[in-house]
């Protein structure tokens, strides 16, 4: 048997899914083989995806990034959670906040606790429970990995970015040498006889560009998976039915919030993601509900500063490739699919998918029954983060305008129907698998959207009624002491990560 291994590797797409993929693949893989990534100046990336989730920490801490370093290039501040308003109601809010909320009693999960206490004298919401929730409606942040003197988790961030200044800061960071860059457009893919692996790409001018294996990282367009390879679209509009997004900046102003806003609209939402440098806002629609125009009245007239600049429009379909892996090309970022950007999950998509293809690196060959297993646990992380964006929709009691009322009555996956009937009547909840939300994410979305449980867990009675008042108030006390101990959140920026005053003229 001949010498399988791949020698080289060609990304196509120089977004954040390209520069992503190419680092960490430089860091893990780089000595052992060459990587070429092309992109194309002229085509340019779509440009948004400014919020993310813990897990981009682990890339951090794997290309050996300097946080504050990187905050500082990026624009960046902390994002302690999402804030979702009038998704259940006009007038309601509630938080999805990282990490955990209070403690488990044994093998008991604390919300049930805290469900055994609604009604009694002195009961409080779930959040108060939450350091990161106390710590949000506070607009304070600082690291902090315990709760000191406690046996409670400390803060659990993300980031909020300048998405272009991440990849390029990505791109600054991959060892000399180790990453080719091709600057130039694909005309064409060849595909060798016989087999239909991707042979080479043809750039426009005539140059070529070789590979053994490829990935796609070209955008919406799925130039290679799609164009080439036609391995097809699965459609959930009729699950996520928003299709078009108009997104602006507007200055920075009011309070550096440590969480994204996510309001609904009246056949959408809207975001607003504080940077450093400026505020992101986007409006995220259906357009068979509401017209482009209309839309961006709305977006504009929600701005909390001025804008800086025309909404610019982007059109999406939401769902995935059918087999994101084919033959020997890969599709990762928006190439790969999008659920839209609600919850944040699309960059961390691109990361668990490089983690995927290298636990299960292949050979020139790409044995068929690898990239089965690849698509298969790609599906299952796709249809779990799926149908936790469905349950914001599905579970609304809003009935103002038509598209609400055509979210609340849609059909939505059985699993999806089973888990809210199972909290529903029990309070119960397990996390499938090594899906991507734990199950205090599930809990904060079920209740913010009035999935009321019927009953709590047998277990919570093990406590009388005093310990359990005593318990849940001792929480309480230390997650507020430990909140009122962290400074503004802008300040911490300034402090830690802030970028340099401008000089003066
Ligand atoms: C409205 C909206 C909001 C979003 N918000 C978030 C968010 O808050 N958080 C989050 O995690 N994600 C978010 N996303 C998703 C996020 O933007 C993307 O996952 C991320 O930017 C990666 O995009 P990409 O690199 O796959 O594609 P792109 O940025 O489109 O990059 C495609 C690359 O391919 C290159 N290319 C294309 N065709 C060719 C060709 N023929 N020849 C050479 N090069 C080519 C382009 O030049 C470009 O470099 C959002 C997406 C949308 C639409």
């Amino acid at each position: 048997m001949g010498d399988a291994r791949i020698r080289r590797l060609v990304i196509v797409g120089g977004g954040t899914a390209g520069w992503l993929t190419a680092a960490l693949l430089a860091r893990a893989l780089g000595p052992q083989l060459r990587i070429a990534l092309v992109e194309s100046a002229e085509i340019g990336t779509v440009g948004v995806g400014e919020a993310t989730i813990p897990q981009i920490l682990h890339v951090n801490r794997f290309l050996g990034l300097d946080e504050d370093d990187m905050l500082r290039a990026v624009h960046g501040t902390f994002k302690l959670g999402v804030q979702l308003n009038d998704f259940t109601r006009v007038g309601e809010s509630y938080l999805h906040a990282f990490g955990d909320l209070g403690l488990p009693l044994g093998l008991t999960p604390f919300h049930h606790y805290w469900l055994r206490s609604r009604g009694r004298p002195g009961a409080a919401g779930l959040w108060a429970h939450s350091l990161n929730a106390a710590a949000a409606a506070a607009n304070r942040f600082a690291r902090m990995d315990t709760v000191p003197n406690s046996p409670l988790d400390g803060i659990r961030y993300a980031y909020h970015f300048d998405a272009l200044r991440y990849g390029q800061y990505l791109r600054r960071h991959i060892a000399p040498g180790v990453v080719e860059r091709i600057e130039g457009k694909v005309v064409d893919v060849r595909l060798r006889a016989g087999d239909g692996y991707i042979e080479s790409l043809l750039l426009e001018g005539g140059a070529t560009v070789a590979g053994d294996f490829f990935i796609d990282c070209s955008g919406f367009r799925g130039l290679l998976i799609e164009g080439a390879l036609k391995a097809g679209y699965e459609n959930w509009q009729h699950w996520l039915p928003c299709d078009r997004a108009l997104a602006v900046a507007s200055a920075p102003g009011g309070a550096m919030r440590p969480y994204t806003q996510a309001s609904a609209r009246s056949a959408g939402w809207q975001w607003r993601i504080p940077l450093q440098t400026r505020t992101g806002n986007g409006h995220v629609y259906c357009s068979r509900f509401v017209s482009d125009d209309e839309a961006a009245a709305q977006l504009l007239a929600n701005l909390e500063t001025e804008a800086l600049g025309d909404p610019r429009p982007l059109r999406f379909v939401t769902g995935m490739r059918k087999q994101a892996w084919s033959r020997n090309c890969l599709a990762l970022g928006l190439a790969a699919g999008f659920m839209e950007p609600l919850e944040s999950t699309s960059i961390h998509l691109v990361q668990s998918g490089v983690n995927r293809l290298l636990a299960m690196f292949p050979d020139r060959h790409c044995d068929p029954m690898l990239v089965d297993e690849y698509n298969r646990q790609t599906r299952f992380e796709y249809e779990r983060v799926r149908d936790f964006l469905i349950l914001h929709y599905k579970a609304t009691e809003r009935s103002d305008t038509p598209f609400w009322r055509q979210c609340g009555a849609m059909e939505i996956p059985p699993g999806l129907a089973r888990r809210i009937e199972l909290f529903r009547r029990t309070g119960m909840i397990f996390r499938e698998g090594d899906e991507l939300f734990a199950e205090t994410g599930w809990l904060q979305v079920l209740l913010g959207q009035r999935i009321e449980p019927a009953r709590h867990h047998p277990l919570a009675d093990a406590l009388s009624d005093q310990q359990l008042d005593h318990f849940l108030a001792n929480v309480r006390t230390l997650v507020g002491r430990a909140a009122a101990t962290l400074p503004p959140h802008h300040e911490f920026v300034a402090r830690h990560c802030g970028m340099p005053a401008p000089a003066e003229a």
